[in-house]
């Protein structure tokens, strides 16, 4: 029976819990910077899966490893060893300059690893007295979806009715060294968990200094300092990582003084290429022997799969250049970006870096004019979604061409003089 994209939204409608609330296209196919619907229509993709398909879709080396893999042995838990984890663990020491990664699906997952690690480094490490470890979080978060990451979000929806929480956070303002240096005179604080820059908030990005500043308070302080880039790490953000700063080398490198090096670097989503759920936490010995047999799993994780799929997603952003790609790709989309804005108010801002940016629309934050202007773009072939506020997120694959980002700037700039509120 051929489907139409209607009859697969009331199936998705009818069966599936409504815990998303799409936009209304229906994707049967995806390659590089484009992805088809259901009727064969073809669009731009500007969300890049949340940042997971920073290679382009269907990456033919990226599942090329997977399907190799697949066919030889996909899963053997760790009871076993396996003969690609060692290899991967290698792969990713040495790229990210960590002696230790420990490996994970989801990118949930991932920060409930790092806060599990850094609570026990607290507490075997620090001298904290059990169970009084604080992590310092931040307004505007977004860690990801279970019982703990959410008893410190301050977005409704994803808290209430969801309690009783789990304790042992503290909110700062986001992008307020004052607000650090102060949480962080408490001695019981063993971690700061932080996003470079604010993906899910809309694209919030931080003065220049701010990372590089919270992570020499950290160091002074005792203080775990964590990284969730499972959002703006793999080049999304012109770097291999935010954290690295200037640096467009494609792997961090010590070298660079412009480069913060996390305690704990906390990776998910693009690191597999949009492939395969692949994520990992890594950090130095120091913090990571905290961690002895039997006190912490996952089945999947590091499953020869993801390993394979991880090592050529990898591979991939190094061979195509894909960190400075999207610097400077991302800057001419910005200046594009404001090109419009001098020309309507329907925008007032552009801001982001590399190429996780966001437009900020001109209108009330509970409006729904960012989602209609998302429908109309949909119309016009181009995918993308608004976040909290009003705001619309562009993020397109890191593998598209200048002349490509050239047709996506026409179809953003006709879309936005068309629209009436
Ligand atoms: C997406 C995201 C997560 C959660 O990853 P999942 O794979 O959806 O669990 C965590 N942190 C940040 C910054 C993210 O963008």
């Amino acid at each position: 029976m051929a489907h139409t994209s209607a009859s697969l939204m009331e199936l998705e409608e009818r069966y599936g819990a409504h815990n998303y609330h799409p936009l209304p296209v229906v994707l049967d196919r995806g390659e590089g910077v484009h992805v088809w619907d259901v009727e064969g229509k073809k669009y731009y993709d500007f969300l890049s899966a949340y940042s997971a398909v920073n290679q382009g879709h269907c990456h033919p080396k990226i599942v090329g490893a997977l399907t190799e893999q697949a066919k030889k042995l996909t899963l053997t838990s760790r009871a076993f060893y396996n003969s690609k984890l060692g290899e991967y663990e290698k792969y990713m020491s040495e790229t990210f300059g960590f002696d230790k990664i420990l490996p994970m699906n989801s990118g949930a997952e991932a920060v409930e690893t790092a806060i599990k690690i850094a609570r026990k480094w607290g507490y075997e490490k620090k001298g904290v007295a059990e169970n009084a470890g604080i992590i310092v979080v931040c307004e505007g978060n977004f860690h990801g979806r279970t019982t703990t990451i959410i008893s410190f979000s301050d977005d409704q929806d994803a808290r209430a009715n969801f309690g009783p929480y789990t304790s042992g956070f503290v909110s700062i303002p986001y992008n307020d060294i004052a607000a650090l240096n102060f949480a962080l005179m408490n001695e019981n604080v063993v971690g700061f968990l932080v996003e470079p820059i604010q993906g899910e908030a809309g694209v919030n990005t931080p003065a220049d200094t701010f990372i590089a500043q919270a992570a020499e308070l950290c160091k002074e302080r005792n203080v775990l300092f964590m990284a969730d880039e499972v959002q703006t790490g793999i080049a999304r953000t012109g770097s291999m990582l935010a954290v690295c700063g200037n640096c467009t080398c494609g792997n961090t490198c010590e070298r660079q003084s412009t480069y913060s090096k996390p305690d704990l670097l906390i990776l998910g989503k693009a690191l597999s290429g949009g492939v395969y759920p692949v994520s990992a936490v890594l950090a130095d010995d120091t913090v990571m022997e905290v961690i002895k047999p039997g006190q912490h799993g996952s089945t999947f994780g590091g499953n020869p799969i993801a390993a394979e799929v991880a090592m050529a997603a990898l591979e991939v952003v190094k061979e195509e250049g894909l960190a400075p790609h999207a610097r400077e790709l991302g800057a001419y989309f910005r200046e594009k970006m404001n090109d419009i804005i001098g020309e309507t108010d329907l925008v007032t801002k552009v801001r982001g870096k590399g190429l996780l940016n966001a437009i900020i629309i001109n209108d009330t934050p509970d409006s729904s004019t960012a989602w209609d202007i998302c429908v109309a773009l949909k119309d016009n072939g181009l995918l993308a979604k608004p976040t909290h506020g009003n705001i619309i997120r562009f993020a397109p694959p890191l593998v598209m061409t200048k002349e490509q980002m050239d047709e996506c700037v026409a179809i953003i700039r006709k879309t936005l003089f068309e629209f009436r509120k």
